[in-house]
């Protein structure tokens, strides 16, 4: 499914593995991975996969 366009999914986080939000932004060509529950972000190449940016609270954030 590939489309010009802001999709955004619900993922397992997996930090906390709570509903974390996927955002494919088919503009700059990243997938941007955050979680609600425990601040977790991950942004990824959408072509490469390759980690740009990645933060992870730690496996007690979850509340
Ligand atoms: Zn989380």
């Amino acid at each position: 499914m590939e489309r010009a366009t802001h999709s955004t999914y619900t993922v397992n986080c997996p930090n906390c593995g709570g509903d974390a939000e996927r955002h494919h932004l088919a503009e700059s060509g990243v997938v941007r991975t955050q979680c609600p529950h425990c601040d977790y972000l991950m942004i990824t190449c959408h072509h490469t996969g390759k980690v740009i940016e990645a933060y992870a609270p730690g496996i007690f954030a979850c509340r």
